[in-house]
């Protein structure tokens, strides 16, 4: 499990989607279960998906959707045409049939009043009330709630009775990144589908699906830091990201390295995407995530050679520990401040939470 897998829907950029069952890369067996399903007319009920950043999680959600909504070709036979005004409004996200939440961007959850509606008007609407709904185009309903890593207990108590019983016209997908840190109650109530992509098939979907050009070696390199994340993996593969990586490395590798440097190049590198607050943070992320890979590779040589390099082991923990503190939403200036100070000295910099 990655420490920099956790990534809110609204943290991603457009990306290209995939509109065919057959374009798919991966996943094959989530497709064929699908399609047997919705031929044995059993397909309903509530699902989640789990699986890294960018692995297709909601490229199968809109495929789910466009095939059970298309206008043109009936569910079972898995190729929703693309052109009818119901694949068409599903791609756009407008589609009256399908419901769609996710966490705001300037919230730490998700609001209650997104899934049972403001304080006034509780039940009357929001995620809840409008899936009990008729569909009004289609036959179907498909409800998508994003960010499902982003659900306290008190939102996922509210979804619990809708989640066991939605209603028998309804789909119910959830949409979460790690297994573990999904709530029992709805890991529960769910059936749960795990989403994941071979080295094989990483590499197709960097190169088919977002058009990078990079050899091999680049490629597995990026996917390896990233952990998975297909969004790092594409962020880390642009030019100037190699070259922040090469400088970033070289003061890390030195004997004793320099904690105004390490501050320095890693606040450039935020400050070199702007001003945006979530751009700067997915630059820390990956910034991070580039010296946990560079602990973790050391650590590795180390244990061939039949040494224990204590003193990485902890320069690793804290480049863990910061991406976890970056979660959390800690003041940036703080976070890499201590973070530098922690690494030069070698220490994890156990100290309570910052920020
Ligand atoms: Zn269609």
């Amino acid at each position: 499990m990655s420490p920099a897998n956790t990534e809110s829907a609204t943290d991603t950029e457009a990306q290209p989607t995939t509109q065919k069952w057959s374009d798919l890369i991966g996943h094959e067996q989530i497709r064929d279960w699908f399609a047997t399903s919705i031929q044995q007319g059993r397909f309903g009920g509530s699902m989640l998906f789990v699986g890294s950043p960018g692995s297709g999680k909601r490229t199968v959600a809109k495929l789910v959707a466009k095939t059970l909504l298309c206008e043109n070709v009936p569910a079972l036979e898995m190729a929703p045409c693309g052109s009818c005004n119901s694949c068409i409004q599903v791609e756009a996200d407008t589609h009256v049939d399908v419901i769609r939440v996710c966490k705001p961007d300037n919230k730490s959850s998700i609001p209650l009043s997104t899934l049972i509606g403001e304080r006034d008007a509780r039940m009357q609407e929001g995620f809840c009330h409008d899936i009990q709904l008729k569909p009004l185009i289609g036959t179907r309903k498909i409800a998508i709630l994003e960010d499902a890593d982003f659900l306290n207990e008190e939102g996922a108590n509210c979804l619990l009775k809708t989640l066991e019983e939605p209603p028998a016209d309804a789909v119910i997908l959830v949409i979460g990144t790690v297994e573990q840190q999904q709530l029992p109650t709805i890991r529960s109530r769910c059936r749960i589908i795990r989403f994941s992509l071979n080295n094989e098939n990483s590499k197709r979907l960097l190169r088919e699906v977002h058009q990078i050009e990079a050899n091999d070696e680049q490629l597995d390199e990026a996917i390896e830091i990233a952990g998975g994340n297909m969004h790092t993996a594409q962020r880390l593969l642009d030019f100037e990201a190699n070259e922040f990586r090469d400088s970033l490395l070289k003061l890390l590798l030195t004997q004793h390295p320099d904690p105004v440097k390490i501050s320095r190049v890693l606040n450039q590198q935020i400050d070199s995407v702007g001003k945006d607050p979530k751009k700067r943070r997915h630059a820390l992320r990956d910034a991070l995530a580039i010296a946990v890979q560079h602990f973790r590779r050391k650590m590795r040589t180390t244990a061939y050679a039949g040494r224990h390099d204590a003193q990485t082991m902890r320069r690793l923990d804290r480049s863990i520990r910061a991406i976890h503190e970056l979660d959390r939403n800690a003041n940036q200036a703080t976070l890499i401040e201590c973070y530098a100070a922690d690494i030069a000295a070698g220490i994890t910099g156990e100290r309570g939470g910052i920020g």
